[in-house]
């Protein structure tokens, strides 16, 4: 896996990252208190007017003004290894008897249009860029898609939804995710779930997600950059808000901002799922409007969109228990 996956954005007096690694001046001989702060994290700044090598040094040398500076994230090597680690820990996991039954009962029977494929039919690890800024949370593999293909939000209507919203915002390089070779990347986003097993009916039991939830929280503590997590319908905001200690507990909403403890947004989003996206209870442009805000809030994104708004004031929910 290639562990250099950088990106630039502009820079705001949001706090920095864990894997920020650099900083590259434009058009400046100068520093600024934000940038000061920044370089006390270990950034260092690789290129532009007082480029440097180590950081108090930096610091100290530069002094005036700058007009821009581009931040340029890096996933640790050692977060990239431990992302892959769990993923090996998720992928042998046998702990709820009745999905372990129910996703193998799946592969084994198949749809009769897949007949010929053979079913991934085992848990399903998250997936996208380890630097991610932004989260999206599901429910639970599909039964024949993620549970088939054997990556999230791949193979079926709601992974064709959900990835073309993924490119139109600028966070995937392409449209489409039919199955797990199609070469699709998804840019400062990563997509993973609350439960990594279908469940009948698309419901896992309160047990069965309590003994999984662990997974995602282990994930989230390792994408340390992450900064806007989308849930996708209510299961995954309120299993987020618990994972976050939010109090009161947020009620789901399209929409909806928490600000939770720790200085991550969650913003909730009807799951598209077919059930909503035929209804027209979740439309494209709802869907685009969800991501746009969440690359707007982070600065992800194509130029022209996201990356140039700088900071956007959080829109805090009558719920939020937001610092
Ligand atoms: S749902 Fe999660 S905890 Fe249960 S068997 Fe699957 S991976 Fe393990």
């Amino acid at each position: 896996m290639d562990t250099r996956q950088t990106r630039t954005r502009a820079y705001s007096a949001s706090p920095p990252r864990p894997a920020l690694r650099a900083l590259e001046f434009q058009g400046s001989d100068g520093c600024d208190s934000t940038v000061v702060a920044a370089f006390a994290t270990g950034a260092h700044c690789v290129s532009g007017v007082g480029a440097c090598a180590s950081t108090a040094p930096a610091v100290a040398a530069v002094t005036g003004s700058v007009t821009s500076v581009n931040v340029v994230f890096v996933a640790t090597p050692e977060n990239v290894t431990a992302l892959a680690a769990l993923s090996e820990k998720v992928l042998s996991c046998r702990a709820c008897p009745r999905l372990v039954d129910w996703r193998e009962q799946v592969a084994c029977e198949k749809r009769a249009a897949f007949a010929s494929e053979a079913y991934w039919g085992r848990p399903v690890p998250g997936f996208g860029d380890p630097a991610a800024r932004i989260v999206l949370v599901g429910l639970a593999p599909a039964a024949h898609g993620a549970n088939r293909t054997g990556r999230m939000f791949t193979g079926d209507r709601s992974g064709e939804w959900l990835v073309s919203a993924l490119w139109r915002a600028g966070l995937a390089n392409q449209p489409e995710s039919h199955h797990a070779g199609d070469g699709l990347e998804l840019r400062d986003a990563y997509m993973t779930a609350v439960v990594r097993c279908v469940p009948p009916a698309n419901r896992p039991s309160t047990g069965e997600r309590d003994a999984c939830v662990g997974y995602l929280d282990q994930e989230l503590r390792l994408l340390t950059g992450a900064r806007v997590l989308v849930a996708l319908g209510s299961f995954a905001f309120d299993a987020l808000a618990r994972l976050g200690g939010t109090r009161p507990r947020p009620r789901f909403g399209h929409g909806r901002e928490v600000l939770l403890p720790g200085g991550r947004i969650m913003i909730g989003c009807y799951h598209p799922s077919q059930q909503n996206t035929f209804t027209g209870k979740l439309t494209e442009e709802m869907l685009d409007s969800v991501l746009e805000r969440s690359t707007a809030l982070t600065g992800s994104g194509p130029p022209g969109r996201g990356s140039r708004r700088g900071d956007v004031p959080i829109q805090r929910s009558p719920g939020s228990a937001g610092r």
